[in-house]
């Protein structure tokens, strides 16, 4: 069997396979990605991006250094998608991109972890009145410098607003802020709205300390840091006024 194949043409398709992350991002002439092969990761990828720098790092395990330059060539559109605005606006393309990489994964044997249910874009975010993506890229510009980055989503609760990680359908790690559904009402003024979306970012920038032994949420810093929203008084008087409302406590 192995008479009829052509040496040359054997050789040339190894090399086309053999570009390495660095040369496909240098033709394409991208300078703010960098790929780190991570022995940790087994059959997953992430990526984060630095909202400061801009810069893109991309984290592959070790077997995807010999991936075909198509596959690669998806894991750096993947990473080119990332972002913390309108994330599912993005959903059809990364799925693709994510498709061609599952195929070459699969091809090798490996089976993709499907431990996670949750796509961190399909998280619905649009209210009532307000739109918590918008809400969190507000609040995110205005006290972080755009500096934190966290999927947003409703919650069923009427009472619990909390800030979670999770680990998404690769493994890798993200933020979650889930709003309480007290303010999702026709009524709620934005203020409140992104009152306790800052408190909930806050949990992300100021994370829990510990102390004699014991984790410390709501520290001294969180505290300093909290008396920093303008409207603080008004939101916790609305809050109470509604929450009344719900409980019917007195
Ligand atoms: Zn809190």
């Amino acid at each position: 069997m192995t008479g009829m194949r052509e040496p040359c043409v054997q050789t040339e398709l190894d090399l086309f396979a053999a570009s390495t992350f660095e040369e496909l991002l240098s033709a394409r002439q991208i300078t703010d990605i960098t790929v780190t092969v991570t022995r940790r990761l087994r059959r997953g990828w992430h990526a984060t991006l630095n909202h400061h720098t801009g810069m893109r790092s991309l984290h592959v395990p070790a077997f995807l250094e010999t991936a075909p330059a198509e596959v690669k060539q998806a894991l750096i559109d993947w990473t080119l998608l990332l972002s913390h605005r309108t994330p599912r606006a993005r959903t059809a393309q990364c799925r693709t991109l994510e498709r061609t990489v599952f195929a070459f994964i699969k091809s090798q044997g490996l089976e993709t972890r499907n431990r996670m249910s949750a796509d961190p874009r399909a998280y619905v975010t649009r209210g009532r009145i307000f739109d918590l993506a918008e809400i969190f890229d507000a609040v995110n510009k205005a006290f972080f410098e755009g500096g934190l980055s966290s999927f947003v989503r409703w919650g069923r609760h009427p009472l619990r607003s909390f800030q979670s990680t999770r680990t998404d359908t690769i493994g890798a790690a993200y933020n979650l802020i889930t709003i309480a559904s007290m303010y999702n009402r026709p009524d709620v003024p934005r203020y409140a709205i992104e009152a306790i979306m800052y408190h909930e970012m806050l949990h992300i920038a100021c994370p829990p300390t510990i102390a004699g032994g014991r984790n410390v949420i709501h520290g001294q810093e969180f505290k300093r840091r909290e008396r920093l929203f303008p409207r603080r008084e008004e939101w916790l008087a609305w809050e109470k006024r509604i929450c009344k409302h719900i409980t019917r406590r007195g």
